[in-house]
């Protein structure tokens, strides 16, 4: 039973993240889509796998909770998808090894508009510290409505390595997305890292949409 309704609530009611109902962040419904597991694959870089783990199976509800954390900028929703990467990196760290976390950068143009680096901001929420190597070479289209072949082509050479961190050569790193689809991402991530002289261990990602092969 809740006694007392804070001030701001009145104001704001408090809506579930996924499906809009009145009361909590996340109602027990939506927990059900939204719950923190394991779930291993693979991504393939220069003809050799590399593991990737995910915390949350892709659905509608998670799409509505990763949206309202990446486009708006929703704290409860950015303290869902931190902790989904903190699950995975946890998992990884036991079964593979620890490494630097690289994050996926966002476009340029996307990360004007929410005014902060994503990925970064997730990691750096989650207590964990961003080694920021990647950045775009060039301009890439939204994947979002692209297919496996057109993804890999959209992102070939589109990432490249902070000139000044090239000395870094030979740190273990861990590559860090919100949501991986077909992998095209985190393979074209994986391929600048590796030729730049990196130790790819791995990625993690909140959420997985289906297995990469
Ligand atoms: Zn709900």
């Amino acid at each position: 039973m809740r006694s007392h309704g804070s001030l701001s609530e009145l104001i704001f009611p408090v809506r579930c993240l996924g499906c809009r109902r009145l009361g909590i962040d996340i109602c027990a419904t939506c927990r059900i889509d939204w719950n923190n597991h394991i779930y291993r694959t693979f991504g393939v870089s220069q003809n050799r796998s590399f593991p990737i783990y995910s915390s949350v199976i892709y659905s509608p509800i998670a799409s509505k909770i990763l949206l309202a954390s990446k486009e708006d900028g929703v704290l409860a929703a950015d303290t869902l998808v931190a902790a989904s990467i903190a699950n995975a990196r946890i998992y990884f760290q036991k079964e593979i090894g620890t490494g630097h976390l690289v994050p996926i950068p966002s476009r340029k143009k996307a990360s004007r508009r929410r005014g902060r680096m994503y990925i970064n901001e997730l990691i750096e929420y989650s207590g964990m510290t961003p080694l920021d190597l990647l950045s775009h070479r060039r301009a890439v289209r939204d994947q979002s409505t692209l297919h496996a072949d057109q993804r890999a082509k959209n992102l070939s050479g589109a990432f490249g390595i902070d000139p000044t961190k090239l000395l870094l050569h030979d740190v273990p790193v861990i590559i860090v997305d919100d949501l991986v689809t077909t992998g095209s991402t985190l393979n074209e991530a994986a391929r600048a890292l590796n030729a730049a002289g990196f130790r790819v261990l791995g990625a993690i990602t909140a959420c997985l949409a289906k297995p990469v092969r």
